[in-house]
């Protein structure tokens, strides 16, 4: 379990983790995630509505998997505890 696990959709993911990293590498916090078809789409803590296809190869499934991210947004308010399974990676 957890983010290591292999050939995971991205809902599950972020159902599982609460976390999405977007194109730019920023870590948000999820607050309520809803499949549409082959989308899936979700709300951040900070407000976004962001849509992004349910894949399991796609970039943001990567980061999100292998716990990778350029920052965090700081309007998420994401806990440290809760930033230790991620890495900046540049
Ligand atoms: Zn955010």
């Amino acid at each position: 379990m957890g983010i290591h696990t292999q050939g995971e959709k991205i809902s599950s993911l972020i159902d599982g983790l609460g976390f999405f990293v977007s194109r730019s590498g920023k870590l948000h916090k999820v607050s309520s995630i809803k499949e549409y078809g082959n989308y899936v789409k979700f709300i951040t803590d900070c407000g976004q509505y962001i849509a992004v296809r349910n894949s399991r190869r796609s970039k943001a499934a990567r980061w999100i998997r292998n716990g990778w991210m350029k920052s965090s947004c700081k309007r998420c308010k994401i806990k440290s505890g809760e930033l230790s399974r991620f890495k900046i990676c540049r």
